[in-house]
C-alpha cells in the first residue's frame, strides 16, 4: 500500500544539517496496523512528517522514495507531487492524526464547521445538507452523539476532541491513516477505548494504519506488525506476537523490559541504561552499541544492515551483528 524506500530526513542544510531519519525502508500493507516504536527522539514523528511532506522547517527530505500503491491505476510518487496534487492527496488518500492532535482543533469554530471544511475542500460539489449528514455519521462512527456537532472544542472532553480528530482523519475514507501518538495525552482507560473503536472501524472500512507510539504495550495489543526505531533507523521489524515473544535486537529487548507486561508471564523491569544518541555525534557502527549489554567487537566498527536473520521467520528483520545473516539481504521487502 505504502512503500517507503531509503527515506532520509535532515534538519537544516549544508554543514548545519543533522540527519534524523537514515535510509528507512518500510512497507505498510493493505489493511494492516503497522506499529512504530522507539524512545523519544528516535525519529518517529520525523519519519511520519517526511513521508506525508508535512515537515516543519528546517526539516527537509534529503533522499528516498515514497510510493502509494492504488488498487486502480499507477502508484503515486508522493515525494514528487506538486503542491496542488498534494492537497488533493492528503486527507483523501492518506490522513494523519498528529501528536497532541486534540489541541489542534480550531477553538473558535464549531465541530460541525471543521468537519464540513474537510469535506468541502475535497468535494466542492457537495451540498450543505449532504455535508451535515456526513458529519453526523462521522461523529457517530467514533462514538460521539450527533448533537455534539454544534459544540465548540472547549465544550468537549480531551477524549472527545481526540475522537473528533480521528473522525476528521476518516472523513474522506483514506486508505492510509497515520497516527502519531494519537492517545498519549489521555488516560489509560480512554486510550484503550479509542484504540478499540479504531480497530473496529478499520475492520469495517479496511484502511491501513501506521501507528506511532513509545508505548510498546499499546502497540503489541493493537498492531499486526511492529517496527522499532533507534537513532533514526529501523533496527527491528516483526509480526507483533513474534516481537513480543522473542526480541532479536537488544534494544527491542530493553524496550520490552521497560514496561509492565499486560498478559503472560511477568517480565523483570530493567529499562535501558544511558540515553539516546546525539544526532550531531552519532556513534560509529551500530548506534546502540555504547548502551548495548551484548555489544562485541564488530558493533563499534560497522553498521549492521537490516535483514532477515538466518533460520528464522522470514517475516522478521533485524539490524544487529548478533544475527549476522541480516548482512546478506539488506532492504528486502517483508513478505
Ligand atoms: P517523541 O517520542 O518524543 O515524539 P520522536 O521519535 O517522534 O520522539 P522526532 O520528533 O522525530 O522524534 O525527533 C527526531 C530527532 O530530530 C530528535 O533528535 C530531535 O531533536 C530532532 N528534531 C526534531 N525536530 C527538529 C527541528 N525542528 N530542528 C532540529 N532538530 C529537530
Ligand atoms: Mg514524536
Amino acid at each position: 500500500m505504502l512503500e517507503i524506500r531509503g527515506l532520509r530526513v535532515d534538519y537544516g542544510l549544508g554543514d548545519q544539517a543533522v540527519r534524523a531519519v537514515h535510509d528507512v525502508d518500510l512497507t505498510l500493507h493493505r489493511g494492516e496496523v503497522l506499529g512504530l516504536a522507539g524512545e523519544s527522539g528516535s525519529g518517529k514523528s520525523t519519519l511520519a512528517y517526511g513521508l506525508t511532506r508535512l515537515l516543519p522547517p528546517p526539516g527537509v527530505v534529503a533522499g528516498g522514495q515514497v510510493l502509494h500503491h492504488r488498487t486502480d491505476g499507477p502508484p503515486v510518487d508522493v515525494l514528487a507531487l506538486t503542491p496542488a496534487q498534494l492537497r488533493a492527496y492528503r486527507w483523501a488518500e492518506t490522513s494523519i492524526v498528529f501528536q497532541g492532535a486534540m489541541n489542534s482543533l480550531n477553538p473558535v469554530h464549531k465541530v460541525s464547521t471543521q468537519l464540513h471544511d474537510v469535506i468541502r475542500a475535497h468535494e466542492p460539489d457537495s451540498t450543505r445538507a449532504g455535508r451535515r449528514a456526513r458529519a453526523r455519521d462521522l461523529l457517530r462512527l467514533v462514538g460521539i452523539s450527533a448533537d455534539r456537532l454544534d459544540s465548540y472544542p472547549h465544550q468537549l472532553s480531551g477524549g472527545m476532541r481526540q475522537r473528533v480528530m480521528i473522525a476528521m482523519a476518516l472523513a474522506l475514507e483514506p486508505q492510509v491513516v497515520i497516527m502519531d501518538e494519537p492517545t498519549t495525552a489521555l488516560d489509560v482507560v480512554m486510550q484503550r477505548q479509542i484504540l478499540g473503536q479504531l480497530a473496529e472501524l478499520r475492520r469495517k472500512l479496511g484502511f491501513a494504519v501506521l501507528f506511532i507510539t513509545h508505548d510498546l504495550s499499546l502497540l503489541v495489543e493493537f498492531s499486526d506488525r511492529i517496527a522499532i526505531m533507534y537513532g533514526g533507523r529501523i533496527v527491528e521489524e516483526a509480526p507483533a506476537a513474534q516481537l513480543y515473544g522473542r526480541a532479536l535486537h537488544p534494544y527491542t529487548d530493553g524496550l520490552l523490559h521497560s514496561f509492565p507486561a499486560l498478559h503472560g508471564p511477568r517480565r523483570e523491569l530493567t529499562g535501558i541504561p544511558g540515553s539516546p544518541p546525539d544526532l550531531r555525534a552519532m556513534p560509529t557502527g551500530c548506534a546502540f552499541h555504547p548502551r548495548c549489554p551484548r555489544a562485541f567487537a564488530p558493533c563499534a566498527g560497522e553498521l549492521p544492515p537490516l535483514g532477515p536473520p538466518a533460520d528464522d521467520d522470514p517475516r522478521r528483520a533485524v539490524a544487529c551483528w548478533l544475527h549476522p545473516a541480516g548482512a546478506t539481504a539488506p532492504g528486502r521487502p517483508i513478505p
